[in-house]
C-alpha cells in the first residue's frame, strides 16, 4: 500500500512537535533561554535568593570546602546507606533546636522536602488541601501522592474551613506557602492552624522564603506565628535561600521525622546532600544565630525598596518578608525591562507566565541584608529610569 493512501497518518519524527512548541513561545514571546552568571560581575544583585548575602561569606564558603576535604565531593550514596555523615546530623539538630522544632530531616533540595512531606504524609484516601498559588514543588508533591487534592483560592483560610468541613473525619493537611515566591506576600498561617485545628487536619508550610527572614532573629514564619514545634505542624525548609548554600529540609515532630525516613521516596532514594552544602548550610546556621539581627535587616531593606518604587509610581505588593513584586504591563516589557536593568548593572528577576499562572507579568527585585544605602538609590534609580511607561 502507498505511504500516502487515504487514512494513513504519516508518522511525525521523534521530537518535532518540539518545534512547534518553540514557534508557539516565540510568537508569545515566553521564551527562556539559559544564561550563565559571570562569577565576579560587577552587577547589583536583586535577583537571587541570597537574602542574606551569606552564599559568598568567607565562614561559609570555608565550611563548605573544609567539608568537602574532610567528607569528599560528594556523599557517595543515599542517606540510608553512606550518604549519612555526621555533619547532616549536626545540621539536623541544631537547624531543629534554632527553629523551635523536636526534629529535622536534611533533604537533596527543598524541592525533595515538599516531595517527601506530600507523597508520604498524603496517603491514599487522604485530603490535600494546597493554596492556589503553592509553589511547583507543593503542586507536583500534590500530583505524586496518592491523596485526593482540593486545590483552594489564595490565602483564604475560610476556603480552607469549608473545604475541611465537606470531608469529615478524613485524613487531611492543609499545605501553603509561608511566604508566596512570587509576590512576597505572607500566608495567613495563624488563621490555617486555627482551621486545621477546628477539622483534625495537620498544617504543612513551607518555609522557603521564611527560614532567616521571618520570626526572631530569622527562625522563621512558624516561629512568628507560634507554630513552630506544634505536634499538629510540619514545616519544608530549603538551605539555599537565606543560608546561602544548597538542599532542603523538613522540621516537625519527632515521629513524623522517623516515619518520612522510611516512607519518603525522595529522601530514600536520592543520594545525600553534599557534604559542602551541609557544612555550608551549617556555618551559615551559625552566622544567623551569632547575629540575630540580620533577618530585621533583610525585611528593612525590602520595606524601603517598595516604599520607594511605589512612591514613585509604581505598582507592587507590600512585601512580608524580602520579596518585592513590582508589576509590569505585559510579558515582553517585563522582559525588557529586566534586560534594560541588567545593562544598567541591577540584576532583577523577572516572572511571566506559566511561573504566573495569573498572567501578570512582574519583575522580582529581592532584598539582601548587607545592601547599603549607595546600592539601594543605585537599584531604585535604575528601576525607575528602565521602566516601561504604563
Ligand atoms: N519552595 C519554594 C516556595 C521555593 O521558592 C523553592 C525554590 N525556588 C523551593 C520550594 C525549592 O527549593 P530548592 O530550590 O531548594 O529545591
Amino acid at each position: 500500500m502507498p505511504m500516502d493512501a487515504p487514512g494513513d497518518a504519516v508518522p511525525e519524527a521523534p521530537f518535532d512537535w518540539t518545534d512547534a512548541e518553540a514557534r508557539r513561545r516565540a510568537a508569545a514571546g515566553l521564551v527562556r533561554t539559559l544564561r550563565p552568571r559571570p562569577a565576579d560581575a560587577d552587577l547589583l544583585d536583586l535577583a537571587s535568593n541570597d537574602y542574606l548575602g551569606l552564599t559568598r561569606h568567607p565562614e561559609v564558603t570555608g565550611a563548605a570546602a573544609g567539608a568537602a576535604r574532610r567528607w569528599g565531593a560528594g556523599s557517595t550514596g543515599s542517606r540510608l546507606v553512606t550518604g549519612s555523615t555526621a555533619l547532616h546530623a549536626e545540621l539536623e539538630r541544631e537547624l531543629a533546636a534554632f527553629c523551635g522544632f523536636e526534629a529535622a530531616l536534611v533533604f537533596s533540595s527543598g524541592y525533595a522536602a515538599n516531595l517527601a512531606v506530600l507523597t508520604a504524609l498524603g496517603t491514599r484516601g487522604s485530603l490535600l488541601v494546597s493554596d492556589a498559588d503553592n509553589h511547583a514543588s507543593i503542586v507536583d508533591g500534590c500530583r505524586l501522592s496518592r491523596a485526593e487534592t482540593a486545590v483552594v483560592p489564595h490565602a483564604d483560610p475560610q476556603a480552607v474551613r469549608k473545604t475541611l468541613g465537606a470531608h469529615p473525619g478524613r485524613r487531611a493537611l492543609v499545605v501553603s506557602d509561608s511566604v508566596f515566591s512570587v509576590d512576597g506576600d505572607a500566608a495567613p498561617l495563624g488563621a490555617l492552624a486555627g482551621a486545621c485545628r477546628e477539622h483534625g487536619a495537620a498544617l504543612v508550610v513551607d518555609d522557603a522564603h521564611g527560614l532567616g527572614v521571618l520570626g526572631e532573629g530569622g527562625r522563621g514564619a512558624l516561629a512568628a506565628a507560634g507554630l513552630a514545634g506544634a505536634p499538629d505542624v510540619v514545616a519544608t525548609a530549603t538551605l539555599s535561600k537565606s543560608l546561602g548554600s544548597q538542599g532542603g529540609a523538613v522540621l516537625g515532630p519527632a515521629r513524623v521525622v522517623e516515619h518520612l525516613v522510611n516512607a519518603a521516596r525522595t529522601f530514600i532514594f536520592d543520594t545525600g546532600l553534599a557534604p559542602a552544602s551541609a557544612g555550608a548550610a551549617l556555618a551559615a546556621l551559625r552566622l544567623l544565630r551569632r547575629e540575630p539581627d540580620l533577618a530585621g535587616r533583610a525585611r528593612a531593606v525590602a520595606a524601603t525598596l517598595h516604599a520607594r518604587l511605589t512612591a514613585a509610581g509604581l505598582t507592587a505588593v507590600r512585601p512580608d518578608a524580602a520579596v518585592v513584586s513590582v508589576r509590569a504591563p505585559s510579558p515582553e516589557q517585563a522582559l525588557r525591562w529586566a534586560a534594560d536593568c541588567r545593562a544598567e548593572g541591577v540584576a532583577v528577576g523577572c516572572f511571566r507566565p506559566p511561573s504566573v499562572p495569573d498572567g501578570v507579568s512582574r519583575l522580582r527585585l529581592t532584598a539582601r541584608a548587607d545592601l547599603d544605602g549607595e546600592q539601594i538609590d543605585r537599584a531604585v534609580a535604575v528601576v525607575l529610569r528602565t521602566a516601561p511607561s504604563c
